[in-house]
């Protein structure tokens, strides 16, 4: 191809995109510009070859990397095989690729139910709680996203389920985030005290025999990267423990190697009821998601219909897909990559920024899951101005970083893959730009 016809790709993908397209969580009026064509590994290509290192995972989900080789093929092998088949059949990738999962789950959660992504991964999670539990209501944090559907928009705590708020038995409270602690501590173990009491007066003012189920994002993902403070995720088991209350840990964003462990919860002194996952599980590879389910869950359905399911639960090239990437993850020791690059690379790159750049306020994470707190004022901690940020967004791109951007913060959520090298190429982009803030 020419120079010139790679061009007029670029120029045709943005020209049907904006005549065509109709966008999610967009204004239609400023269509994005930036046409991805390819990728590999870290990096992505629009047509003309311009590159980028893609900072952002997309939607931080691609944790293998772009195009690896392994999952292409999985994927590939199967599409000659067999490229649809109803939920209701018996399939050997699909018993595969559970199998897979279920192996990084705790013992006794031996069974997957499949979904197409996160968010119906939540929402048969609830499903599953309210008829285990006979109960209705669900808890979630203020600060969370659990997935654009029924019940998992209107569990998501920030803004984004005030337009969808139709549902019934939904109540939200504060997590634990010290940096801007709702509770006034000055310590993690001081805002883990507080929150877990704030939790506990919740509870108790909902009515414990009202609740079916605590649904948490282990470690918060678009809410900030929030890690939780020591025996908060404990003290959350316990109190459910108390009250007959189910434990769903959301793992969509932060499972699947994000944090440097198969799964978030594999940190902490807990174990789930139900855990919801999809992203990192392929990669994103081909649509998937679901729910590992706890042995006594699962046989409550012995003897009657779970009512969910869907055209294309558990769809082979999905299937292949995870079992592509479980296999390529597992014997190239990609989990272990990313506790390493993470504690190696990342957090001393990002702690030198912060130490030069005051309009980083926090640096929070671990693995290859990690935000930059920015905050127009080191002092009172007030975040940087939306308008601020977007510059910034603009400027990264601009210099070839995919970055990942909510609210004031950058999320720093390379695949799982990334060197310790295009670590430091992407720390001088940060540096650059963020020494264009004026703090
Ligand atoms: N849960 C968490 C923690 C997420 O981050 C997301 C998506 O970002 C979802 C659920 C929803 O997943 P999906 O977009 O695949 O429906």
């Amino acid at each position: 191809m020419t120079e010139n016809l790679t061009a007029d790709l670029d120029a045709l993908a943005r020209e049907l995109d904006a005549e065509h397209v109709f966008h999610s969580w967009s204004a239609q009026g400023s269509p994005p510009q930036l046409v991805v064509a390819s990728g590999r590994g870290t990096r992505v290509w629009d047509h003309s070859g311009r590159e980028y290192l893609d900072f952002s995972s997309q939607l931080v989900n691609v944790n293998i990397g772009h195009q690896h080789p392994a999952v292409v093929s999985a994927i590939r092998e199967q599409a000659e095989l067999l490229t649809t088949i109803g939920p209701p059949t018996v399939n050997l990738a699909r018993g595969e690729a559970a199998k897979r999962i279920v192996s990084h789950a705790p013992s006794g959660m031996s069974k997957v139910f499949f979904t197409n992504g996160g968010a119906d991964a939540n929402e048969n999670a609830i499903r599953m709680a309210r008829l285990h539990t006979g109960r209705d209501k669900v808890l979630s944090t203020y600060r969370s996203y659990h997935g654009n559907t029924g019940a998992a928009i209107v569990s998501t705590g920030d803004w984004r389920r005030i337009p969808n708020e139709f549902a019934r038995g939904h109540v939200h409270f504060f997590g634990p985030f010290l940096y801007r602690s709702e509770f006034w501590a000055t310590a993690p173990e001081e805002e883990s005290e507080r929150a877990l009491q704030h939790l506990r007066r919740i509870i108790e003012s909902e009515g414990p025999a009202t609740i079916a189920a605590v649904l948490l994002e282990t470690v918060p993902g678009t809410a900030g990267v929030l890690v939780p403070p020591p025996g908060y995720l404990a003290g959350v088991r316990e109190l459910c423990d108390r009250h007959g209350i189910l434990l769903i840990l959301d793992e969509v964003m932060c499972g699947f190697g994000r944090t440097g462990r198969w799964f978030a919860f594999d940190g902490y002194d807990v174990r789930p009821d139900l855990i919801s996952f999809a992203k990192g599980v392929n990669s994103g590879y081909v649509p998937v998601g679901g729910v590992v389910i706890s042995d006594e869950i699962a046989a409550d359905f012995d003897e009657r219909i779970f009512p969910g399911g869907l055209t294309y639960s558990g769809h082979p090239l999905a299937m292949a897909s995870i079992v592509g990437a479980l296999d390529a993850m597992e014997s190239e020791g990609i989990v272990d990559h990313a506790r390493r690059v993470g504690a190696e690379a990342i957090a001393p790159a990002l702690t030198e920024l912060a130490e030069k750049h005051a309009v980083i306020g926090e640096v929070r994470g671990e693995g290859v899951f990690w935000a930059l707190d920015l905050v127009a004022d080191p002092e009172t901690r007030a975040p940087l101005p939306a308008a601020e940020v977007g510059r910034i967004k603009g400027a990264l791109v601009e210099r070839g970083l995919l970055p990942f951007v909510a609210e004031n913060r950058i999320h720093v959520v390379p695949p799982c893959v990334v060197t310790a090298e295009e670590v430091e190429q992407a720390t001088a982009i940060y540096d650059e730009v963020l020494g264009t803030v004026d703090v």
